[in-house]
């Protein structure tokens, strides 16, 4: 069995990191947060204290980190994870970052004779929890097919697609899609509170008709409903992924007029300090901006 380091033991990461130790590896794990380090070293991995440390003794090494400025942070410098790295060991990235980031990891790994793969996921907590997460690859063929076991630990459907940055490029462009559906899905559900229709109503309706969407699923029974949004997915990292496609578009001289409406939302969200709860949210948000407004 290989040993596995995991960076990272957030929302994600700690199912994640979780699922490893299920499946019998020698897991190492690695978090600034203690708390984070304790709760899964109380499921049998063993804490570092650098990621040095980590890296030095695994054979696949994962990170599930906020940004790709903590990703570049941890991957780089003289006791980053690519210089602490074995030679054949591979460097994995869970995280939702811009392509050039993980370009840039991938060279410097390669001239340390270190695989570098672009991986990042879907399917929210819940499906990192199951172990039935959507991964998108980019990277090496070779280095991809060599760690397909471990994927599969993590996901269910894995998906090779190329150069790397291109499991970058793919997660923007589903995030892209996700948050835009979300924020369309709060200011109608608060128009049509306005007009007097209640929520379950629309729900019941919408769920067959063809305004349905995936945030509508996962979110209308789970959180907008009930009123409570706690766990899920953090509007501030929802609001990182669109300035992501917003950064690419510009690089590709496109306009993505939907994505910075969407954008100024999750924005607003944000300082109205809603940033760590989940992006339905911003259902709320509207609500007491334009309901109470009327009442
Ligand atoms: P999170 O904020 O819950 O977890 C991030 C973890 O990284 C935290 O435990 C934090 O302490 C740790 N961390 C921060 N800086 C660090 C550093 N310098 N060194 C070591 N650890 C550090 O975030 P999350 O929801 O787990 O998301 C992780 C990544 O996965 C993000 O890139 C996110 O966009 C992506 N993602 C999240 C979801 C979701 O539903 N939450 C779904 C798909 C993809």
């Amino acid at each position: 069995m290989k040993t596995i380091g995991f960076i990272g033991l957030g929302a994600m990461g700690n199912p994640m990191a979780k699922n490893f130790v299920k499946n019998g590896y020698n897991v190492l794990v690695y978090d600034v947060s203690e708390n984070a380090v304790e709760a899964l070293t109380k499921e049998g991995a063993k804490g570092c204290d650098t990621v040095a440390e980590l890296a030095e003794s695994s054979e696949v090494i994962f990170a599930s980190l906020p940004n790709g400025k903590i990703v570049e942070s941890i991957m780089t410098g003289e006791a980053g994870v690519i210089a602490s790295a074995k030679k054949g060991s591979c460097i994995v990235d869970l995280s939702s970052v811009a392509p050039e980031t993980s370009v840039r990891m991938y060279e410097l790994a390669k001239k340390k004779e270190i695989a570098y793969l672009d991986a990042p996921v879907s399917g929210g907590v819940a499906g990192a929890g199951a172990g039935t997460l959507t991964i998108m690859v980019g990277g090496d063929r070779e280095a991809f097919e060599k760690i397909s076991t471990e994927l599969h630990c993590i996901g269910k459907n894995v998906f090779y697609i190329g150069k790397t940055g291109n499991g970058d490029a793919m997660k923007i462009v589903n995030n892209l899609m996700l948050g835009c559906n979300m924020a369309a899905l709060a200011e109608a559900l608060t128009l049509g509170e306005k007009c007097g229709l209640d929520l379950e109503t629309m729900n019941r309706i919408v769920s067959i008709s063809s305004g349905r969407s995936y945030a509508q699923e996962a979110k209308m029974e789970k959180f907008i409903m009930p009123g409570s949004f706690e766990g899920g997915f953090a509007v501030a990292l929802q609001h990182k992924d669109l300035a992501l496609a917003l950064e690419t578009a510009k690089k590709e001289k496109m306009p993505l007029p939907m994505t910075a409406a969407a954008s100024q939302v999750y924005g607003l969200a944000e300082a109205m300090e809603y940033g760590r709860q989940d992006i339905s949210v911003v259902t709320k948000m509207w609500e007491d901006l334009i309901l109470a407004k009327s009442e």
